[in-house]
């Protein structure tokens, strides 16, 4: 009888719900608009000729680089964020070693991490999902191999300073610190240009979310060359497929398209938070694309009743400290027009009142 390890079939299962979804789709932070253009005229060109080639990863990657300011050597192109997550776990973790996050947060990464027969001590934020820094040096061991920390961290929009980063990039340098930037666009602000000063300092950007190209599955790692030269003997040569690749060069270089379309998004973005505050639901200012919010016993009715209006948004209500909660993205300003005409409307259509109107 065929056996899988012991640690898989613990794993549970990640679907994440993407069965019929027709309509807005706010409910997976991509980019609600499309991609560039430019894309799309580069995708027109494919040919026979480059689907019959393996894929060459390398040229693409020195453009990659060069986008962040880096060397070559410093940037792996990935299949998705995902595929550097699971790179990091693979080249790091080993039974006996643990994983440290900070909860709630992504799945993946302790889906990665338990998956290599590492454990995971998952640290819950702090009130208003504040980030524990104090805990996570506390807990931080001889153990401890791998430190994942979304910045902005996905669900709750929420970011670590700068200077607390540091502190655990210094205080851990046995284990390898993923800041995963999935939604810097969003935000403004990185740790990019510490790369070249700590060795155990690895950061993670994607094609899927401001750029509008979820489906090419194209992410970046980023770290210090001679870690990264480890971290690519785990990868596939030809783990980013052609099509993609030919591509990501337009996709760089529409820096007007992200440019416009995360400015869009930074608007919507206040424009909801706003729409929350006044309708007295407790919602967490975000840096990210967008917005998670607590609307208790409301929250399936609201599901329900955004979704027959045709919008998609994401019942977040199993991550844990999320009890209640749903998360919206945010998407252009004509798309944050409907969402907000519709949010007002399902509301009301659920019975929602304010608090203190209820009260009164
Ligand atoms: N990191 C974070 C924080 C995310 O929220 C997501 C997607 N939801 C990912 C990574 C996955 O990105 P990708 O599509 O590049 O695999």
């Amino acid at each position: 009888m065929l056996i899988a390890r012991k640690v898989v079939h613990n794993l549970k299962e990640y679907h994440p719900p993407l069965g019929g979804r027709s309509g807005l789709r706010l409910d997976f932070n991509e980019n609600s608009s499309g991609c560039s253009p430019r894309v799309l005229d580069a995708l027109s060109r494919i040919d026979g000729d480059l689907l019959s080639k393996y894929p060459e990863r390398e040229p693409v990657e020195a453009i990659a680089a060069e986008f962040l300011s880096l060397q070559s050597e410093q940037v792996l192109l990935t299949n998705g964020v995902d595929e550097g997550i699971h790179l990091i776990c693979e080249t790091y973790l080993e039974p006996g070693d643990e994983a440290l996050i900070v909860v709630p947060t992504f799945s993946m990464y302790e889906i990665y991490a338990l998956a290599t027969g590492a454990s995971v001590l998952a640290i819950p934020a702090r009130r208003n999902f504040e980030f524990p820094s104090a805990a996570v040096l506390a807990a931080t061991s001889k153990q401890t191999k791998l430190i994942a920390i979304a910045n902005p961290n996905n669900p709750t929009g929420k970011v670590v300073p700068r200077e607390r980063l540091i502190d655990i990039i210094e205080n851990a340098p046995d284990a390898a610190i993923l800041i995963d930037e999935a939604y810097f666009e969003f935000y403004g602000q990185t740790v990019m240009d510490l790369i070249d000063k700590y060795e155990n300092l690895f950061i993670a950007r994607t094609f899927s979310k401001a750029f509008g190209l979820a489906g090419f599955r194209l992410g970046i790692l980023a770290g210090c060359a001679e870690q990264m030269r480890l971290v690519r003997r785990v990868s596939s040569p030809y783990n980013v497929n052609g099509v993609a690749l030919a591509c990501l060069p337009e996709a760089l270089a529409d820096r007007e398209y992200v440019a416009g379309y995360s400015a869009e998004v930074r608007t919507g973005r206040r424009r909801l938070e706003d729409e929350f505050a006044s309708l007295g639901i407790p919602f967490w200012p975000s840096h990210a694309n967008f917005v998670l919010a607590r609307l208790g016993e409301f929250r399936k009715p609201f599901v329900d009743a955004m979704r027959s209006r045709g919008i998609l948004v994401r019942d977040r209500n199993s991550d844990p400290g999320c009890e209640s909660c749903v998360r919206i993205t945010v998407g252009t300003n004509e798309q944050t027009d409907r969402l907000l005409r519709e949010l007002r409307s399902a509301l009301e259509s659920i019975g929602w009142r304010k608090p203190t109107e209820v009260s009164q």
